[in-house]
């Protein structure tokens, strides 16, 4: 995808790590300046910040702030606006996982991952969509999952919260349908990152199977393309929802799942 992002500046929500991380190279090799945001090492972050500015022609900053926290989710928004000047692209990509049944679900698991994997994008929107509105500008990106779209067993947190996201991506791409900004998410299967690694080494040891019986009995199961999807053809949608071919997609779920949710 030849798009040119210069002169745009992009927060990328969950960035130091799989699907976020695919998405802040993408936008800063098209030339965005990006926000990074996420956990980790602090050496590797940096790293990996000089890695991706090396690779573009904006400036790439980096923000810990902890997704959980709506006072440093407002904090992150307002450094790039200061620094970049503007959030033009937002991408809401933090999210966490935890599997167990409903009636045995750890309480402060659900907190966690309805404020993660949901709420945090509702702060990211609120603190970046005035700008948006003034420039007349802006995407928004919210990654979701096929989980959004249909559920599994044991999953109640993060299902909820994924369905939920489609919910707010609609409510504001209404919101915004008169003006050049657009709110649209992004539905995929199984992408092969840290936090499917983490559920394949669970897996294995809950059922005692080798990893590739996992993958192809377990994980990839409902998946009918019987693969993983690779970060970076969700970057690649991601650069597409940004460029001026997509101005009239909004409110959409796009799913990137080999067919599972066709079904
Ligand atoms: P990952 O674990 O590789 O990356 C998650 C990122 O979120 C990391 O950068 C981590 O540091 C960050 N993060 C976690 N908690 C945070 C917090 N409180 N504050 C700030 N950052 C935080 O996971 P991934 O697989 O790349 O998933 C990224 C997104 O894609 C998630 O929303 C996930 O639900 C979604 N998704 C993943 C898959 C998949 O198969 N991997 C499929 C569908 C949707």
């Amino acid at each position: 995808m030849n798009q040119d992002l210069a002169g745009k500046s992009a927060v990328v929500t969950g960035s130091t790590s799989g699907i976020g991380l695919g998405i802040a190279r993408a936008l800063a090799q098209a030339g965005a300046n990006v926000m990074l945001n996420g956990f980790g090492d602090a050496a590797a972050i940096e790293t990996l910040r000089h890695e991706i500015a090396r690779s573009s022609r904006g400036k790439v900053l980096y923000s810990n702030a902890d997704m959980a926290k709506p006072d440093e989710i407002a904090a992150m928004v307002a450094q790039a606006e200061n620094v970049f000047g503007a959030v033009d692209i937002l991408v809401n990509n933090a999210g966490i996982q935890f599997v167990a049944p409903v009636d045995e679900f750890p309480i402060a698991k659900w907190d966690a991952i309805l404020a993660i994997n949901l709420s945090s994008a509702f702060h990211t929107i609120r603190a970046a969509l005035p700008g948006m509105k003034s420039r007349g500008f802006g995407r928004i990106v919210n990654i979701a999952s096929a989980h959004g779209l249909v559920a599994s067993p044991f999953k109640s947190a993060y299902i909820a919260a994924k369905h939920g996201v489609l919910g707010l991506t609609k409510t504001v791409a209404l919101e915004t349908a008169t003006l050049d900004v657009t709110c649209n998410a992004i539905c995929p299967g199984y992408v092969r990152t840290p936090l499917v690694e983490g559920q394949i080494a669970e897996q294995a040891k809950a059922h005692g199977l080798p990893r590739d019986k996992v993958i192809s009995d377990i994980i990839l199961a409902a998946q009918p393309n019987k693969r993983f999807i690779e970060v970076e053809e969700v970057a690649g949608i991601v650069l597409f929802l940004c460029g001026p071919a997509a101005r009239s997609i909004t409110g959409a779920a796009l799913p990137v799942d080999g067919a599972w949710t066709a079904r």
